[in-house]
Parts: C-alpha cells; sequence; structure tokens
C-alpha cells in the first residue's frame, strides 16, 4: 500500500492559515485528511469541539504529552496546541494524506521526524497587512495581538527551514499554489520508487 502524503501548512499567527484551509477543503478534487490538533485555549464562538480543535485543559494535554501521544506541541501565547500522533501514522498507512496546520515551532518539531513530508509556509505580502488581519479579526485583546505580532516577525525568519512558500495574498490563489504543490510532492522520486523495487523484486523472483 503506497502510503499518503503528509501536508503540513505553517505560517505565522494571523497570515489566514485557518482560511487558507477552509477554502483548500472546500475545493471538489481535494481529498485529504484533516489532523485535529488539541488544544487547552478555549473555543472562540461557533467553534465545535472535534471539529475545529479537541478542547481540553492543562492537565489532561500534559497527561498526553507525558504518555507520549503528541507528535509535537507548543505553547503559544498561554496555551498548549498540539498534533496526536496515532492519527496521523496510521491515515497515512491507510494510503491517505494527512494535511496539517499548525504554528511554526511545531512544524519544526514535525519536520524533525517526518522529514518526508511537504512543509508549506504560508507567508503575508506584507507585515502590516498581518497585523491589521491580527486586529481585524476582533477576537484576541490589544495585548494578545502585540504578541502574536511579535512572534510573527521572528517566525517568518524560520521560511528558510521550509521546502514551499506561499504568499496569501489572494485566498483562490494561495489555495491552487498548495495543490500545485501537492501534484509536485506525488512525482518526487522517493514515493515512486518503492513501488519499482517492489515490481523489480517481483520480476527477479
Ligand atoms: P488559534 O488560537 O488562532 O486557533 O491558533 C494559534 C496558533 O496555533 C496558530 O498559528 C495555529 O496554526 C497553531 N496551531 C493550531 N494547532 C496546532 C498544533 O497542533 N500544534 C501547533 N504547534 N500549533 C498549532
Amino acid at each position: 500500500m503506497k502510503r499518503g502524503v503528509l501536508i503540513v501548512l505553517s505560517g505565522p499567527s494571523g497570515v489566514g492559515k485557518g482560511t487558507v484551509r477552509k477554502a483548500l477543503f472546500e475545493e471538489p478534487d481535494i481529498d485529504f485528511t484533516y489532523s485535529i490538533s488539541m488544544t487547552t485555549r478555549q473555543p472562540r464562538n461557533g467553534e465545535v469541539d472535534g471539529e475545529d480543535y479537541f478542547f481540553v485543559n492543562r492537565n489532561e494535554f500534559e497527561e498526553n504529552i507525558t504518555a507520549g501521544n503528541m507528535l509535537e506541541y507548543a505553547e503559544y501565547v498561554g496555551n498548549y496546541y498540539g498534533t496526536p500522533k496515532s492519527f496521523i501514522d496510521n491515515t497515512l498507512a491507510s494510503g491517505h494524506d494527512v494535511f496539517l496546520e499548525i504554528d511554526v515551532q511545531g512544524a519544526l518539531q514535525v519536520k524533525e521526524k517526518m522529514p518526508e513530508g511537504a512543509y508549506i509556509f504560508l507567508t503575508p505580502p506584507d507585515l502590516q497587512a498581518l497585523k491589521e488581519r491580527l486586529v481585524g479579526r476582533g477576537t484576541d485583546d490589544p495585548e494578545i495581538i502585540d504578541r502574536r505580532v511579535a512572534a510573527a516577525s521572528s517566525e517568518i525568519r524560520m521560511m528558510s527551514k521550509y521546502d514551499y512558500a506561499v504568499v496569501n495574498d489572494e485566498v483562490q490563489l494561495a489555495v491552487q499554489r498548495i495543490k500545485d504543490i501537492v501534484k509536485v510532492e506525488r512525482l518526487r522520486v522517493n514515493r515512486i520508487l518503492p513501488e519499482y523495487i517492489a515490481m523489480i523484486e517481483e520480476l527477479e523472483k
């Protein structure tokens, strides 16, 4: 069975990862399995437990860390966010593509463990636009926004660790670029070679 492709969409907070991810999943030809993260942050209006996130308290999160259940986790602006591990392993092994949308610290931890993934950095056209987006969202108070902007500026330098950069100037364009990246990823020799090795072994029997 051919393994699925791990696609990691990451980038600074406020760049529009969530919006791009939602638009991507509305495309009719997209069949990725979304990895639902766990977080200790409070649900925002309209967010659903088990859909947007698994919302847990700090104790529960720390128990999961201790039990080795997290592929990665990060503490971001006072809350834990993390990716449950077994779901990803099982989904990839069953041949389905897994899509992660996580912050920069988390993505780099995943890359250490799973370098075969496609690591996409979503970047704002400029930093002013990023700040306006964080303010415009209206969901966080000013002190949190300032911390998010400061975190974003240092995170942009981490782009060098990624495989691809996608500018989020326009959501539909960003979606198209991500789809193009995934098409190319499927053609990588290291995804195709194992099938041919198996065929050669069969021939040589
Ligand atoms: P928010 O509170 O706006 O939903 O998310 C804050 C940040 O945490 C965003 O940059 C988001 O991408 C990131 N995030 C969401 N899930 C995860 C996760 O599982 N692991 C990590 N490391 N970051 C995450």
